[in-house]
This record gives structure tokens, C-alpha cells and sequence, in this order.
């Protein structure tokens, strides 16, 4: 069997197993000892030498027997800390759910990790498989990246897949997002805002942090609509605020956290540093001081025409025209997914490339969006995710030798 995507097909049930395996024993964060576990043990028999590079983060190699240069793949495997409602037979024994789908990337590279190694003699260069944990927290690739990933062979181009569920698409179709940014940049930012407390009927005495921590909520919405171009995306979101304990105590401090979204640097800088400027000018306005911290900073996931280009045509020729969607082309305009994604930390780094797949499962009932405790996602498409991996990283290396 020389075909690529019947190798896949004819995988189908250990790739449900690998699903439904790691499905029942959702892990998170970079916290994953029985999936990377199950993962290393699945490769080594697969005849690959896994290495766990960073915690919970697998390395894999396959080829070098022809000369080229080095692809690299790469499948998420962390869950949500979500109590899983769908009922299925192999629902979560865990507190936490996949209800982002990455135990279909993890089961979707295994399959491609297969199809490779029997073809390894054929790949005309190297391909890294990159199981990475972290993904919902925006730490694992960082982490992978610092840990070498990228290096030792140099990786030259990478590529990742996301299934997704309830996308307005055919069933089933693997989705072109076009170049450039796809993904939004994602900045944490905490601001604790220090008064002076007293008695709630001598307000005059007292530095109300309340009182800040309110004009500074209300100004931060107007860097929005104030301050930002009108073609450019900036989303500024105050997700909490807390202070005080009771009516009668005007408290001594205020915290407020919130999250940064845009789609260029420029404008993410920006925004960033208007947060901390508005919040430490109204504080100081008010008596009071604030101080104005970030976290979880991730840059936006960038396509690169090239890879695009490459691994667009190499996918129509798998799949074939009908479940090879260019969004772009289908929409009349450049599509961009208002969330984050940490492959970002790879793609400022590599020319790379994100894509997409319908998985949505019409069972005639409702279909519940990712991140929902009833989600369950289509397993029909497991081998077309495999066999769209394994084969866009030999047709990328074989056009650039
Ligand atoms: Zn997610
Ligand atoms: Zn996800």
C-alpha cells in the first residue's frame, strides 16, 4: 500500500483507540504523565526514540536517510479542567475534559507518526513530530522551543492542524486560512491598585480603591474606541475585579485582570502600554498608586505564503478538491480566529503554516461549540488528519530539497 491516505484509513481503528484512550484520561496544563506516557509508548513501538525534551513534551524524529531539510509537525495533547457532560462510553475518568479536540491531534499525529515510518525511506529529509503540552495555557511551545525543538537539525518549515466544531463548512473539510496573521495575540495583564482604607462614613480620610479601580475599568474602554485605528482589531477585556469585604470599609486595595487581543505588534505594544499608562495616571489622579503587571504574552500565528502554497496543493491532490477549502477564496476576504494560539511561538520563528478541520458531529442533535462540556467531535475524520500531516510534510520536503 503505497497511497498515503488509504495507509491512514486502513489505521482507522487504532487511531479511535488512541482517541478514545486519551480522551478517557484528559490531562492539562504541562501536567500529562499518562498521556505522554501513553504517546512514548505508542512511538517506541512504532520503532521511534522519543525524547520528553521539556516536561510533558515529546520529540520524535523520522527520515535523514535521504538528504533535505527538516519539517516539523505538531499535535497538542492537553485537555480542559472541565467536567465532561456528554455521556459517551469513554467519557473523562478525570476532572478535566478534551473539549478543544487536541486528543485528535495527538491520535492524528500518532497516525501520522505510522505512515511515516513506513515510508521513511522515501522521506528526502527529516521530520520532527512535536507532541506538545501547554497549548490552552500558552506555555508548551514556548517551553518546547526552549528546550531546543527547533534546532539540532534546524527545523525549516512547520505546520500544525486544529479541528474544530460547528464551522459553517462542509463536514469533514480541511480548511486553508489564507497568509499572514490568523490567530490573535494574547496579553494577561493584573493591576493591583493600592489605596489607604478607613471608615466607610469618613470617605474624606481614606485613598477609596474602589473608586479607582472604577474609572480605570471605564477608561480602558477607551482605548478602544478612542485610541485605536478603526481597521485595526484591539479587544480590551476587564475579566475581574475584586476589593472590599462589606459596605461599612472602604478597603485598602483593588485588583483588576483582564486580557489583551490584536492581530499586529504595533498595535498590541500600543495597547499594552496605554493599559499601564491610563491605570497608573488615574491612580496617581486619585491619591492612590497602581501597579500594572503582564503575563502570558503570545504573538500572533502567521502563515506563510510559501508553506501555504505548498502544502495547499499537496492536500488537493490528497483529498481532492471538494474537502479542500480555501477560506479566503470562499469568503472574499482574509479570515482571522479571534482566539490564541501558542503555535505562534513557532511561526515567529519558522515559516509555518495552521490548519484547520471540520469536525463537527451532526448526530441530529444540538452541536455544542469547543470549550462546552457536552462537545464531542467527529472520529470519521481521524484519518484524513493523519494521512493531511503525513503527507504535507514529504510533499513540502520533496519540493525543497
Ligand atoms: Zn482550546
Ligand atoms: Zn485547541
Amino acid at each position: 500500500m503505497n497511497n498515503i491516505l488509504d495507509m491512514a484509513k486502513s489505521n482507522y481503528e487504532e487511531l479511535i483507540t488512541h482517541r478514545r484512550y486519551l480522551h478517557e484520561h484528559a490531562e492539562t496544563h504541562i501536567d500529562l504523565p499518562i498521556t505522554t506516557k501513553y504517546v512514548m509508548e505508542q512511538l517506541t513501538k512504532m520503532g521511534y526514540e522519543p525524547v520528553e525534551i521539556s516536561k510533558s513534551g515529546v520529540l520524535a524524529i523520522v527520515g535523514g536517510k535521504k538528504q533535505g531539510k527538516t519539517f516539523l509537525l505538531r499535535g497538542d495533547m492537553d485537555a480542559l479542567p472541565l467536567k465532561e457532560q456528554t455521556g459517551l462510553p469513554f467519557s473523562s475518568k478525570t476532572d478535566n475534559m478534551h473539549a478543544c479536540g487536541h486528543d485528535f491531534h495527538t491520535a492524528m499525529l500518532l497516525g501520522a507518526a505510522k505512515i511515516l515510518k513506513e515510508k521513511e525511506e522515501e522521506i528526502e529529509g527529516t521530520i520532527k513530530l512535536m507532541f506538545q503540552p501547554g497549548e490552552e495555557t500558552l506555555t508548551g511551545a514556548k517551553a518546547m522551543v526552549k528546550a531546543g525543538i527547533l534546532k539540532n537539525p534546524d527545523v525549516n518549515a512547520a505546520m500544525m492542524i486544529h479541528v474544530f466544531s460547528g464551522m459553517p463548512i462542509k463536514q469533514g473539510a480541511v480548511i486553508f486560512f489564507g497568509k499572514g496573521a490568523i490567530s490573535a495575540t494574547s496579553d494577561w495583564f493584573y493591576i493591583d491598585v493600592k489605596g489607604k482604607g478607613g471608615h466607610g462614613a469618613m470617605p474624606n480620610t481614606t485613598v477609596d480603591p474602589l473608586n479607582v479601580a472604577a474609572h480605570i475599568h471605564t477608561a480602558l474602554a477607551t482605548i478602544n474606541s478612542r485610541e485605536i485605528d478603526p481597521d485595526q482589531v484591539g479587544v480590551v477585556t476587564v475579566g475581574q475585579m475584586h476589593g472590599g469585604t462589606t459596605g461599612n470599609i472602604i478597603p485598602d486595595s483593588a485588583f483588576l485582570e483582564g486580557t489583551i487581543r490584536t492581530f499586529d505588534d504595533k498595535t498590541r505594544v500600543f495597547i499594552n502600554k496605554r493599559v499601564k499608562d491610563i491605570s497608573e495616571g488615574i491612580a496617581s489622579t486619585f491619591r492612590a498608586k497602581a501597579t500594572v503587571k503582564f503575563s502570558n504574552a503570545c504573538p500572533s500565528v502567521v502563515n506563510d505564503e510559501l508553506v501555504l502554497k505548498s502544502v495547499f496543493k499537496a492536500t488537493m491532490k490528497l483529498v481532492g478538491p471538494e474537502k479542500c477549502i480555501d477560506l479566503e477564496a470562499l469568503m472574499g476576504k482574509p479570515f482571522r480566529m479571534p482566539g490564541s494560539e501558542d503555535f505562534a511561538f513557532i511561526s515567529e520563528k519558522v515559516p509555518s503554516l495552521l490548519l484547520a478541520m471540520d469536525a463537527s458531529l451532526y448526530n441530529g442533535q444540538e452541536v455544542y461549540p469547543q470549550h462546552h462540556p457536552k462537545v464531542d467531535f467527529d472520529e470519521s475524520v481521524l484519518p484524513t488528519g493523519a494521512a493531511v500531516y503525513a503527507n504535507a510534510a514529504i510533499a513540502w520536503l520533496k519540493e525543497n530539497k
